[in-house]
């Protein structure tokens, strides 16, 4: 489904990716772990184009999206992003918040975007809080409407970066719970998390960043069972 080819980015002269290579396979959950500054923001950006690659190549569905003559927002809406910190428009009640995309981007009515995202709601448990503004509901709700509003997009592959590093603890396992049955349902999905068990639990791979560039790749068992790389171990040894 997207296939990463030597991806660089610098900011300036400071080289944040260093040449990354890999290839996500539809229905796959690949799991980003990494200490702060590696570049996994960095490099989830650079997979939609938030940021642009200062070298190397992207394919999304076989089509090079690096390329400037590719129509990026075609794809970007089948590629959606949730972040750390929900995103979602505070002027905007929840069902609004879900509809936006779908009725400008995908041109959908605005009864059938309604009732997809009232759909959507009933699978989070939050149907009730449909006409409710953002700010009325905890990290938690936010996180899981958030994860809707990606959802109401119809997209091919979801990007993940640290959706619960902001929550309150108990409020972490709701929204993991979510991406959890995501993944059971084969939804590709790419996600940047510090949640060593559920990594362990979701990931058909995971990927080790460390300066910019993929230190270990493998399995949850082989990357947390017999790392080899020294800094993935260190990593390790300080999050478990
Ligand atoms: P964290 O775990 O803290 O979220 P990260 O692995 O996501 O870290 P990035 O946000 O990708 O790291 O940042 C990697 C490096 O790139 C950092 O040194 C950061 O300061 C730098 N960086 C990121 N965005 C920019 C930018 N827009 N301009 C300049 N430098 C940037
Ligand atoms: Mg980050």
């Amino acid at each position: 489904l997207i296939q990463v080819d030597n991806l660089q980015k610098n900011f300036k002269n400071i080289k944040v990716l260093n040449g990354i290579t890999t290839q996500i396979k539809k229905g796959e959950v690949l799991v980003i772990l990494g200490p702060s500054g590696c570049g996994k923001s960095t490099f989830l950006r650079c997979l939609n184009l938030l940021e642009e690659p200062t070298v190397g190549s992207i394919f999304f569905n076989g089509d090079e999206i690096t390329d400037i003559n590719t129509d990026i927002n075609k794809h970007r809406q089948k590629m959606m992003m949730v972040f750390q910190h929900f995103n979602l428009f505070p002027h905007l009640t929840i069902l609004e918040n879900l509809i936006a995309g779908p009725v400008k981007l995908l041109k959908k009515s605005k009864e059938e975007a309604k009732a997809k995202g009232i759909e959507l709601l009933k699978r989070v448990g939050l149907e009730d809080k449909a006409m409710a503004y953002p700010n009325q509901l905890s990290g938690g709700q936010k996180q899981r409407v958030a994860i809707c509003r990606a959802l109401a997009m119809e997209p091919e592959v979801i990007l993940f970066d640290e959706p619960t590093s902001a929550l309150d603890p108990e409020m972490v396992g709701e929204v993991l719970e979510v991406m959890k049955s995501l993944a059971n349902e084969g939804m590709t999905m790419i996600c940047v998390t510090h949640e060593m068990g559920f990594a362990r639990m979701i990931a058909n791979r995971i990927i080790f960043l460390y300066e910019g560039v993929v230190a270990e790749e493998g399995t949850p068992e082989e990357v947390f069972d017999r790392p080899k790389n020294e800094n993935l171990k260190a990593f390790l040894s300080k999050t478990l």
